[in-house]
């Protein structure tokens, strides 16, 4: 799957779903038992493991995106983003239980 231990792999996962949700970035979909999410590296460079070149996204979107230039790829990941966080950002002002993405 990628260059990283099981172990790594799994840390770098939890991670993310700490930080984003589990869901794909991209599409929202959350991970079920069989809709596994993966973990992309934004820049296209595997090697770069900087916790903001990483994301998650479904198989789909993955496969998707590495058909992508790097440029583009970064651009579509960084807008969608973007788009989250301020979903977020809404749903914890609405809410008082709602604090993912609050930093
Ligand atoms: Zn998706």
């Amino acid at each position: 799957m990628n260059r990283w231990s099981r172990n790594t792999y799994n840390w770098a996962y939890l991670f993310l779903c700490l930080r984003d949700g589990e869901h794909c970035i991209i599409c929202r979909v959350r991970a079920r038992s069989k809709t596994k999410l993966e973990i992309d590296h934004i820049d296209g460079d595997i090697t770069n493991s900087d916790p903001d070149n990483l994301c998650l996204l479904c198989k789909k979107h993955n496969c998707e995106m590495r058909g992508k230039k790097p440029a583009e790829h970064k651009r579509i990941i960084q807008r969608y983003r973007l788009q989250n966080e301020r979903e977020s950002a809404r749903l914890s002002y609405t809410s008082d239980t709602v604090h993912e993405g609050s930093r």
